[in-house]
């Protein structure tokens, strides 16, 4: 296999794109990235030709890899042949705020944005605009896109900036408490409950090798965030549409967030967000309330058309059933591999999205760690020390999965995510076939 072409495009791109790329992970591995010339099914061409089996989807949106479902690209097309954007309302968008209202049982409004970060931003405004208080909760290792409420490490104690350019002025309305750790959040809010204005949390910390929520978690930042009147907001950008399908995870857990912010599926494979939630809420926003949140493409009819129309697709066909089988499959067969391959290695993972953890054999393993000791979920297919906070992926072996394992992977024709944080997806266009090539290539080359 070579990479001639790709390594010219990415020579001119270091010249005109900072990094060579439009998004920090798709940097992903060096000495340099792979450049996608098409997509076909569960597969993507390189600018060489080269084929790979897909896992990456796009990071999350595409539920039906990388050709659409007849009746998704006819909607598409039809809505680019008669004009791509209006500054006017369309009825699309009311369908597809109708769809959603009708299937996650939490939203009763929503307003659609154009990204995962211009809905979490717009959350945060909304909550602190709601409870008229500053401070927001966030986890440890957790993820809410480009945007300066979010982009905060270290404690509740000592929160900082974790990028240039962010005021430390900023960063002390952020409190980053560990994921899983009901105790850390409870002293938060004893410390700071009458300031905080939301918590923001992942039903399922994605963004940090798959951290699951241990039981009862979710219910105490619920209660917290109850008794001190705070907002609770769900970050579904990845698991909205994915886990716990067209219910999203708020089904599967069975908790009822104040507000969610969405992404990804609901529009589709094009530049999509969300936030929807309790009417009371979401209705602050302007015009019909006093928080301003505005946009030129918000709704954009082809992201509303590709988005509203797949989810129809779901709603009608075995979609779910599809990837979540094919995800169980390749957790139980990585589970056996790594079993037998890397023991101190450590799959992860839920519904349609897969990890296989480089956890260092001399990590300690946590104290209430066991296998499935920390889900009740009987897929679970994780043992040894599974992550459990986002910065557990701290303790795994980062390099040696951008280094080694990545690029041995892609030269054998398997693309995982780009790096050991971001999770794979499988898609409704994914075949057994896919699910036995990857694992053959992982038996390979773990
Ligand atoms: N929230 C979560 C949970 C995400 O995973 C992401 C992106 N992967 C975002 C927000 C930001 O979304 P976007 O990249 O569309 O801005």
């Amino acid at each position: 296999m070579t990479h001639e072409r790709t390594r010219e495009i990415y020579d001119r791109a270091l010249s005109v794109l900072p990094g060579g790329v439009n998004s920090a992970v798709r940097a992903a591995p060096q000495p340099y990235p792979l450049f996608a010339r098409k997509g076909d099914g569960g597969h993507v061409v390189d600018a060489d030709g080269n084929r790979y089996v897909d896992w990456i989807q796009g990071l999350g949106p595409l539920l039906y890899g990388h050709d659409l479902p007849e009746p998704v690209t006819a909607a598409v097309q039809k809505r680019v042949a008669e004009g791509p954007v209006f500054g006017m309302p369309t009825e699309l968008e009311v369908e597809h705020a109708e769809f959603v209202t009708r299937h996650v049982p939490s939203v009763e409004m929503i307003r659609f944005v154009n990204s995962g970060t211009e809905a979490t931003v717009s959350a945060v405004r909304l909550a602190r605009a709601v409870t008229e208080r500053n401070k927001v909760v966030v986890m440890q290792g957790g993820y809410h896109g480009a945007q300066e409420s979010t982009l905060v490490e270290g404690d509740a104690d000592h929160p900082k900036p974790s990028t240039h350019g962010i005021p430390q002025s900023f960063a002390k309305h952020t409190l980053p408490v560990p994921f899983n750790d009901a105790e850390a959040a409870k002293d938060v809010f004893e410390e700071h409950g009458d300031d905080i204005a939301g918590v923001l949390v992942e039903p399922v910390q994605a963004n940090s090798g798959i951290a699951y929520p241990v039981d009862g978690y979710h219910e105490t930042l619920a209660d917290l965030c109850e008794e001190y009147g705070s907002l609770l907001v769900w970050d579904e950008v990845i698991t909205g549409f994915r886990v716990g399908g067209l219910g999203c995870a708020q089904s599967k857990f069975d908790i009822d967030p104040d507000v969610t912010t969405f992404g990804k599926i609901i529009g589709g494979g094009f530049p999509v967000g969300a936030i929807g939630g309790k009417t009371e809420y979401v209705e602050q926003f302007t015009p019909s309330g006093d928080v301003f949140q505005a946009g030129t493409f918000s709704g954009h009819p082809a992201a509303m058309a590709a988005g509203l129309e797949g989810l129809k697709y779901a709603a009608e066909h075995d979609v779910y059933d599809h990837v979540n089988d094919l995800g169980r499959r390749l957790r139980e067969g990585l589970s056996e591999i790594v079993a037998e391959r890397a023991p101190e290695y450590t799959v992860v993972g839920t519904d349609s999205i897969f990890k296989v953890a480089f956890t260092r054999a001399d990590a300690p393993p946590q104290d209430d760690c066991c296998a499935n000791g920390c889900r009740q979920d009987p897929e679970c297919a994780r043992f040894g020390a599974c992550p459990k906070r986002g910065t557990d992926a701290a303790r795994m072996e980062t390099d040696r999965y951008a280094r080694l394992f990545r690029p041995a992977m892609r030269d054998d024709g398997v693309l995982v995510s780009q790096n050991q944080y971001e999770a794979n997806f499988v898609s409704y266009a994914h075949t057994e076939e896919d699910v036995e090539r990857t694992l053959d290539a992982y038996r390979e080359h773990l």
